[in-house]
């Protein structure tokens, strides 16, 4: 089969690799879309734990084969990716924190990923879509399952007011859910143009663009104190460090950018966080018990009902064999996109 292969940091080639047929417990999907995540570019531009790796886990398509145990119903649905692979034995697998499994896999970082014509996964790795739903909807189910969790995490309530920092793919799922689950007030910041344009069409009330206006004094303006729910999608230390003075006392803020590791907080930041008694609360992907979580069917309910816009967060769509040019363009930011669908069958 073809396969988009990261052989090592900066180098992605669309080769032919050896077919895979699904073991025990296991099915082989064909993949019929598949989306870039941020994620992958990091691993491509940074370089990765381990090499060659086929990348990919936003992905979805149809079951063609199945391993032994597993039932021939599979044959012929349709279904979409769900990436990580826990044990289901350890301490926090049983607790339900399936993120924080000790011995987890990952399809498309620790396993061959989606960017590929098969994916060979277990079968609890595979959730069910209708077959009306289209595929590159499908593969967007996961970065949506992320802004989701995200909500979970800080409890977000209908009526309440709530701040997106970065509006990337994570921010505008933020937005759409924020919308969906009823939020008074929704700010976006950004420095792109385009992105605020498309989270005001997703259903962003204000945007602001950081390089232009003062964000804390704009806030100040609209929510006084604070917003009752600020959420970090942008890996940027500085934005980390702008969220305490958006917050409301005792208001919440979580954070799922991935920053920086040489840089470091000052802890005037865990001063102001005490003082006004806020929460800062982690986020690593998008699970909940039982397994996957509600974030994945929320997702595919929201998707049915239309309330979910995947079709506005997709600016562009090539043939899986353009994967490594493709990535070579967003790696020296030559090009300006939000999510990139990726279709094995025009390769
Ligand atoms: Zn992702
Ligand atoms: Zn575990």
């Amino acid at each position: 089969m073809k396969a988009v292969v990261l052989e090592n940091k900066g180098v992605l080639e669309y080769k032919e690799v050896p077919s895979l047929e699904p073991g025990a417990g296991h099915v082989r999907l064909k993949v019929k879309a598949s989306s870039i995540c941020g994620s992958d570019i990091k691993r491509y531009v940074d370089g990765h734990r381990m090499y060659p790796l086929i990348l990919g886990h936003e992905t979805a398509g149809i079951i063609d084969l199945v391993g032994e145990g597993v039932s021939k119903d599979y044959i012929g649905k349709h279904a979409a990716i769900i990436p990580l692979v826990p044990c289901f034995e350890c301490q926090q697998c049983k607790r339900g924190y399936y993120s924080a499994c000790h011995n987890y896999s990952f399809i498309g970082s620790r396993q061959s990923g989606g960017f590929a014509e098969f994916v060979s996964l277990p079968e609890k790795n595979v959730i069910i879509i209708p077959d009306s739903l289209f595929f590159e909807y499908a593969a967007l189910i996961e970065p949506s399952t992320v802004a989701r969790h995200m909500l979970s995490l800080g409890d977000f309530k209908k009526g309440e007011t709530a701040v997106v920092l970065g509006s990337g793919s994570i921010g505008l799922m933020l937005v759409q859910w924020l919308r969906i689950l009823g939020a008074k007030l929704i700010v976006v910041t950004d420095i792109l143009e385009d992105n605020l344009r498309i989270a005001s069409k997703m259903g962003a009330h204000v945007t602001l663009d950081p390089s232009k206006v003062d964000v804390e004094k704009e806030i100040q303006k609209l929510l006084g104190d604070g917003a009752d729910l600020v959420l970090e999608a942008t890996g940027v230390p500085h934005v980390l460090q702008q969220t305490l003075p958006l917050t409301r006392p005792r208001g919440k803020i979580v954070l799922a950018g991935n920053q920086p590791l040489d840089k470091n907080l000052p802890l005037t930041f865990i001063e102001n966080m005490m003082r006004r008694e806020i929460s800062l609360i982690g986020c690593f992907m998008s699970y909940s018990a039982p397994f996957p979580g509600h974030e994945w069917t929320d997702t595919i309910a929201a998707l049915l009902d239309g309330s979910l816009d995947m079709d506005t967060m997709i600016s562009h769509r090539y043939a899986l064999s353009k994967a490594p040019e493709v990535f070579k363009t967003i790696g020296t930011h030559q090009l300006v996109h939000q999510k990139i669908i990726l279709n094995p069958e025009e390769a």
